[in-house]
């Protein structure tokens, strides 16, 4: 404990400095794909997503993040130029119209269920409470318990057996409550996609509305995600905003 202390007292505080101001410290994103004019020569990188991530609208080529599972093929390709690629880590946007504004916006339980994850999206929801990213300080707080809960955050395409409980840890969660969709798989079903084991997505089981996007997302896109919820921090750009994934049920 006392090695903590010095620790502290000698080099100051680590912890990022978002939201309060923009975060370039290396390693905190990994960068996504973004949308841009297709290149002069045609040879568009388009063709070799393995997702179809890529949707050509006239001359711009645009990308669907919720279908992204950064394979970074799009970047190396040897036989391609390029894709964009935008190191910033605000990536999450609003499905609905739903904030959590207001005075206890600084007070937020958020339950976390795995639905069927690899595991990486939830590293890095449990990244958030590490010193650096320390989601304490913005009034966020992981509980055990979806009775004590106002947001819901699920990662992973939701397996068959965990659609059940997913539905009930919503039902228990007082309201108002918000429900946030984290990684891709948890967007549209990733890489795991729609089977008889999979749900294709959160949105097949419960109305979401905050969308992260990332395989996985960095912990500051989850941050963002929290911040765009609680009207502290605005959605990603309508430009990049892929289509609507919302189904109310
Ligand atoms: S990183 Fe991979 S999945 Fe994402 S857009 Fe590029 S090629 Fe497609
Ligand atoms: S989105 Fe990617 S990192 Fe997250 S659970 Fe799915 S495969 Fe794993």
């Amino acid at each position: 404990m006392s090695k903590w202390v010095l620790k502290g007292l000698e080099t100051g505080v680590k912890t990022t400095v978002y939201p309060e101001k923009t975060e370039t410290a290396s390693g905190v994103t990994q960068g996504r794909p973004e949308r841009l004019e297709l290149l002069k020569d045609k040879r568009s990188v388009v063709n070799i997503c393995p997702t179809g991530a890529f949707k050509i609208n006239k001359n711009i080529y645009e990308i669907d993040l919720t279908r992204c599972i950064h394979c970074l093929r799009c970047l190396r390709s040897p036989e391609f130029p390029p894709a964009g690629w935008t190191g910033d880590y605000e990536w999450a946007f609003s499905v609905s119209e739903k904030t959590m504004k207001g005075p206890f916006s600084h007070c937020l339980h958020i339950r976390v269920v795995d639905g069927g994850a690899c595991r990486a999206c939830l590293c890095e929801i449990s990244q958030t409470g590490a010193p650096y990213y320390n989601i304490h300080r913005l009034g966020f707080f992981i509980t055990p318990t979806p009775r004590a809960a106002d947001v819901l955050m699920v990662a992973g395409p939701v397996t068959d057996h965990m659609r059940f409980p997913l539905k009930e840890a919503y039902e228990a969660m007082p309201e108002p409550r918000a429900v946030v969709a984290v990684g891709t798989c948890a967007l549209s079903g990733g890489i795991f996609g729609r089977s008889f084991a999979s749900s294709g997505g959160v949105s097949e089981i419960l109305p979401v509305d905050i969308a992260i996007p990332g395989c996985p997302p960095p912990p500051l896109a989850i941050i963002h995600g929290l911040l765009i919820l609680t009207g502290r921090r605005p959605s990603l750009s309508v430009i990049d905003k892929p289509e609507s994934r919302r189904k109310d049920k």
